[in-house]
């Protein structure tokens, strides 16, 4: 059997939910649909998990979140009468929720009606039965799917039914609505995927696959066929995002094949992510911004040890996570995301690294980005000697360079003003 995850984009409106519709009644192993939030139907538009984040954001102000509230009704009820489905019972489901986020109940309970309603009336119409994430997917406090979420859909899951699940949230071990991070019913339709040993766990999307550079930065960049896990969370995490990089987790024993597909146009081939890939050579590249740094030096830095960890703990303490590392004799370079801290709390924290840890030199920068380059591991070595060609070449500054950590990627430190250029540089290098 397949899991059909169908993203905000496949299900913005009733047209998009109808070709939902033909997809799955194309392939009878298709019993399955996970659904995300409609999303938007044009670049103006709205996606419903925003403007659900939004109506939180007034209640927790003190201000009326009606006039928000009322533009969703609406596109849910517009989609509800579009498809035929009955608005009676849906009307006293709109009441409830508005009534729930007036009553502070939270941003991810907020958040989670996109998917409920969305499933409720996709299930209605395809008329497949209901199950609604909080009763099956348990997550825990750190975001990660508890174990006993499978055991739940083991027992609540018929082999052979037909079933509407929402994606992007579920429940914890106490009993309270819990989100996944966004873009999060990809794991979703993983776990179920995984629940059900699917044979096969097919992403639906508004593009044709995953493109080998973001398209709106590199006009002409092509779709990469088939890549492997390991690429594909790589990839994403240096923003590539057509596929969360969460939700590899919990297929990656059983090896179930995915197909990221175009909901606009199923005939298209899509993307195969595999365990491995048969694919040789490069695959993609992608770039992160919104990144700083953080560079410190101290003679004999590692001579004390668990200096490293020391040094981590109080990054910890100050909200910042380091995404990567570099490490010299007597220096440490870290990256963390910009939004993690604002310049008065990065300047306590360089203040009191300097003076407990007595450093000669501690300094945050802002405005960098990461590029990365994924592939198999033979070609990286040439990937990453092409690629700095190509910067240079162009007299964009290369900051740093990683490669070597994964196998299947290198990472190379830009100046975020350089992101578009190295991009369409590094690509018509390694793949135009
Ligand atoms: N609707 C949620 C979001 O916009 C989750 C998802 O679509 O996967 O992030």
């Amino acid at each position: 059997m397949i899991v059909c995850k169908f993203g905000g984009s496949s299900v913005a409106d009733a047209d998009q939910i109808r070709k939902v519709q033909s997809i799955l009644s194309a392939d009878e192993r298709r019993q399955v649909a996970v659904v995300s939030a409609p999303g938007k139907r044009n670049k103006d538009d709205d996606k419903i998990t925003d403007l659900l984040y939004q109506c939180n954001d007034l209640v927790r102000k003190g201000q009326s979140c009606r006039q928000v509230f009322n533009v969703i009704a609406r596109r849910f009820s517009e989609i509800a009468r579009a498809l035929g489905v009955e608005e009676k019972d849906f009307a006293g489901k709109l009441d409830e929720i508005r009534y729930q986020i007036d009553a502070g109940k939270g941003a991810d309970y907020a958040a989670s009606r996109g998917e409920y309603l969305s499933a409720y009336i996709i299930s209605k119409f395809l008329k497949w039965e209901f199950i609604d994430a909080a009763d099956v997917i348990v997550i825990n406090s750190d975001s990660t799917v508890n174990e006993a979420t499978y055991q739940r859909l083991a027992e609540r899951l018929e082999k052979g039914k037909r079933y509407v699940i929402p994606g992007f949230y579920g429940e914890t071990e106490q009993g309270v609505l819990k989100t996944f991070t966004r873009g999060g019913s990809d794991i979703t339709g993983a776990i179920v995927s995984r629940a059900l040993s699917a044979e096969l766990y097919e992403n639906w999307t508004d593009v044709s696959g995953i493109f080998r550079a973001d398209p709106r930065i590199v006009e002409n960049a092509k779709v990469i066929s088939s890549m492997s896990y390991k690429e594909v969370r790589e990839l994403a995490d240096v923003g590539a995002s057509v596929f969360h990089e969460e939700a590899i987790a919990p297929i990656y024993h059983l090896g179930i094949p995915i197909n990221i597909k175009n909901t606009n146009k199923p005939e298209d081939k899509g993307t195969m992510i595999l365990p491995e890939s048969s694919a040789k050579g490069l695959s993609g590249v992608s770039v992160r911004t919104g990144l700083s740094m953080i560079k410190l030096r101290k003679l004999m830095l590692f001579k004390k040890s668990g200096m490293r960890h020391a040094l981590l703990t109080m990054l910890h303490i100050f909200g910042i996570r380091p995404c990567y590392s570099l490490f010299g004799i007597d220096s440490i370079v870290w990256f963390f995301e910009s939004k993690m801290a604002s310049d008065s709390v990065c300047s306590s924290m360089c203040e009191r690294l300097k003076t407990e840890y007595k450093l000669d030199s501690i300094s945050v920068e802002h405005g960098y980005a990461v590029m990365g380059i994924t592939g198999t591991s033979e070609a990286m070595g040439k990937g990453c000697l092409d690629a700095i060609t190509a910067l240079c070449k162009k007299g964009i500054e290369v900051v740093s360079v990683n490669q070597g950590a994964s196998d299947t990627s290198v990472l190379i430190g830009i100046r975020e003003k350089d992101a578009k250029e190295a991009l369409a540089a590094v690509y018509e290098k390694l793949f135009g």
